[in-house]
């Protein structure tokens, strides 16, 4: 549609560059907040996905402790 050379002649043409405008800026704001809102949601998943991998214990295998904490670790102390 676009792509064909319009007739500067036809009803409407005043009209409808002014609505493409208004909402390609609108649009360009709605771009904006995704692009932040995606960049803060990366952010979160990289920050979860780095917690787990650094609280995985590998001792025991369980996922609350790092394995620096392992209760094993105590119990082989205390003991
Ligand atoms: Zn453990």
């Amino acid at each position: 549609m676009a792509n064909n050379s319009q007739p500067s002649g036809e009803r409407g043409t005043k009209a409808k560059p002014i609505y493409e405008v208004s909402a390609n800026s609108h649009v360009a704001v709605l771009d904006d907040k995704i692009d932040s809102t995606n960049a803060q949601v990366a952010k979160l998943v990289n920050l979860m996905t780095t917690k787990m991998e650094v609280k995985a214990c590998g001792l025991c295998s369980l996922e609350d402790h790092p394995t620096y904490m392992c209760p094993i670790l105590y119990e082989d102390e205390v003991k």
